[in-house]
């Protein structure tokens, strides 16, 4: 292997042999420890995307570290042709962690997505009597749930789809936050399940009404229908509670008695469900749904393999150990106060939004203006990453045992560079 001394070398690298599907900011990391992360140079950086909210848990938790490095030299994958002796403690841990009956363990965000979404046509078929390939499921505006071709299929960014077709048929896409729009779509023939992100976090941070996902979740059951709900980005303390759907609750599991709680019917996790070690995810549901997968209908070899259950067993402890959600709620409100003092001063910086420590601050420039993206390449430069969405939006989501100490600090930083940004 090339050994790498300098940023532009990694760089050169990757521009000339890796396929060019992202476009990143022009650092290079090397090292992370908690909130902080080091590039080639020895340049220390705050870190304020956490790898989209993988990294809830900090960079190389050391608790999730030696899980990994105790399984790593036990027994790492055996395919689900066999049993393993992690599979069935993390199956009861997740579940009981959750307040569901039964999970399915999968690999990527994208994969327990497209799990849940089978599992919602085959439970329509099987159990609401919806008739052969008419199952319909709705969905939002502006969605993000990953980058599979039944996944793109759904989504209306035409750079996500341009040029990926022909596309997988029965979605229904309906405006985000409206419940009446969401009523009238739900009597429609065949519909089986209503997937939604309890916040935007790739569209860019968008919050529905506080009562949106109970109102959905009502709307749903009044007619039949699964509220999937994908928390990959929101889920796991990042937006103040356990999940996004708990509302005001920062209780450490769920109960039916919280009446914010909107139960989802399918409960999607990914990202920091293994603190950024290991690719995870996990679709959550109860008997009744999850019994209409069989054996040799849905698989992954490596899902729900030995290491990645050992990993996130450890994260999950560490997210509740650590209090992270309470963290996330309480930090989250300082950083919201101190940007919106920001914005007010500052023409530049439209508006604040977000909750728990999934945070946007929205830039007064066209999207396809290069002002937010000029913007991170300055708060890079004073040592605090985080990236633009959709041209004119950054998201702060810095990991979660960030302490109020170092908050301040990365708020002043933000609040300098902004108020000394010249176009
Ligand atoms: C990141 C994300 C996904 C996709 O996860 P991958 O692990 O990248 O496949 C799906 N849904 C939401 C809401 C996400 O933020």
């Amino acid at each position: 292997m090339e050994t790498i001394t300098s940023s532009k070398q990694a760089i050169q690298l990757e521009e000339r042999y890796g396929a060019h599907n992202y476009h990143p900011l022009p650092v290079v990391l090397t090292r992370g420890e908690g909130v902080y992360l080091w590039d080639v140079e020895g340049k220390k950086y705050f870190d304020f995307l956490s790898a989209y909210s993988a990294v809830n848990q900090g960079h190389c938790h050391p608790r999730i570290k030696d899980a990994m490095i105790e399984q790593v030299g036990t027994l790492t994958l055996t395919s689900r042709a066999f049993y393993n002796d992690v599979l069935g403690p993390f199956e009861k841990y997740i579940t009981e962690y959750f307040g569901f009956d039964m999970v399915l363990p999968m690999n990527t965000g994208a994969e327990g997505v497209e799990t849940a979404l089978k599992l919602a046509r085959k439970w329509g078929y099987e159990r609401k009597g919806v008739a052969e390939n008419k199952a319909k499921i709705i969905v939002a505006e502006n969605n993000f749930h990953g980058r599979t071709t039944t996944i793109i299929s759904f989504s209306n960014d035409a750079n996500a789809r341009k040029s990926f077709g022909p596309f997988t048929d029965g979605f229904i896409r309906i405006p985000y936050d409206d419940i009446v729009a969401l009523e009238q779509a739900l009597e429609i023939e065949g519909v089986v399940g209503f997937l939604i992100e309890p916040i935007q976090g790739e569209a860019g941070v968008y919050v529905p009404e506080e009562d949106y996902m109970r109102k959905a979740k009502a709307a749903c059951a009044a007619q039949n229908v699964l509220l999937i709900a994908d928390e990959i980005q929101t889920g796991i303390a990042r937006t103040g509670s356990l999940l996004a759907v708990c509302g005001n609750c920062t209780c450490e599991a769920h109960c039916e008695k919280q009446e914010t709680y909107a139960k989802p019917d399918i409960l999607i996790l990914g990202k920091a469900i293994s603190g950024g070690f290991y690719p995870v995810s996990a679709v959550l549901a109860d008997r009744e749904v999850m019994e209409v997968i069989k054996p040799g209908q849905h698989g992954s070899t490596f899902g729900g393999n030995p290491l990645g259950a050992k990993v996130a067993m450890a994260a999950l402890e560490v997210v509740r150990d650590e209090k992270l959600a309470q963290n996330a709620r309480k930090l989250g409100e300082i950083f919201r106060n101190r940007m919106r003092k920001m914005v007010d001063r500052n023409p530049i910086a439209k508006l604040v939004r977000g909750r728990g420590l999934l945070n946007a601050v929205v830039i007064n420039d066209s999207p396809d203006s290069t002002t937010a993206w000029d913007i991170c390449i300055q708060l890079a430069e004073n040592g605090l990453l985080a990236k633009p969405t959709h041209g004119n939006i950054i998201r702060f989501a810095p990991p979660l045992v960030i302490t109020e100490d170092q908050l301040h600090e990365c708020c002043d930083i933000i609040e300098r560079v902004i108020s000394n940004f010249n176009k």
